[in-house]
């Protein structure tokens, strides 16, 4: 298993780095990332303290940690400038938190992001066709959402990425630890969202090849 987006105490999940890389290491998983939320306040702070932890984790136990973030409700205006700061400060993954149904998203926001071209488009909600295929062109892929709430809208997001040639990935976007994924659970998350069964298998292939392109191979 592989999960692409998860929160640590840099924002607001409840574990230390070390703990939740344990806790996906006892998962199985191979490959984990931090992705804490971040805006203009912390992004300076969060970014070195993720990268020394997964340097450190990354010598010394076999899930790889990639270092991210998750730019959360910026404006849509200002997304562009800050994809690119969080990359200058070293993030190998960029999120931005998109427009799901259950918080009062600023309209723009998945397509700002979009065009940013950031690495993955977290939740996505009831994302339009032109964004969906603007993600395509962009090379952007698309959240199907295991948390509660976000999750709404999966089968929205699945069916136009289906139509559109969208490439999707699954996260648990987890903030606590029992919101990490058993595969059996991913298997039904995907199934939910519409997706034929045994789909798993090609959305963790997407999230590799992901991680092949950002210098985490497998
Ligand atoms: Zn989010
Ligand atoms: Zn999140």
């Amino acid at each position: 298993m592989i999960d692409l987006h998860t929160h640590s105490l840099f924002s607001d999940g409840e574990l230390i780095p070390s703990e939740l890389v344990r806790r996906v290491e006892f998962l199985g998983y191979y490959a984990v990332a931090i992705t804490d939320h971040s805006d203009a306040s912390n992004l300076d702070f969060i970014i070195p303290r993720i990268i020394q932890v997964a340097d450190d984790l990354n010598r010394s136990q076999p899930v790889k940690v990639i270092p991210g973030v998750e730019l959360t409700h910026i404006p849509p205006k200002s997304i562009g400038f800050f994809v690119s700061r969080a990359r200058e400060l070293g993030a190998r993954l960029v999120l931005v938190h998109g427009e799901t149904i259950v918080e009062p998203v600023a309209p723009g926001t998945n397509k700002a992001a979009i065009e940013a071209r950031v690495d993955i488009l977290a939740h996505p909600g009831l994302i339009s066709d032109e964004d969906t295929s603007l993600a395509v062109e962009n090379g952007v892929l698309l959240e199907i959402s295991a948390r509660a709430g976000h999750s709404f809208t999966n089968g929205h997001v699945a069916g136009l990425a289906k139509n559109a040639g969208a490439g999707l990935v699954l996260n648990s976007d987890a903030h606590s630890p029992g919101d990490l994924m058993a595969r059996e659970f991913a298997h039904k998350v995907v199934e939910g969202a519409g997706l034929p069964s045994g789909s798993l298998s090609s959305l963790l292939s997407n999230a590799r090849q992901l991680l092949e392109k950002i210098g985490y191979p497998l």
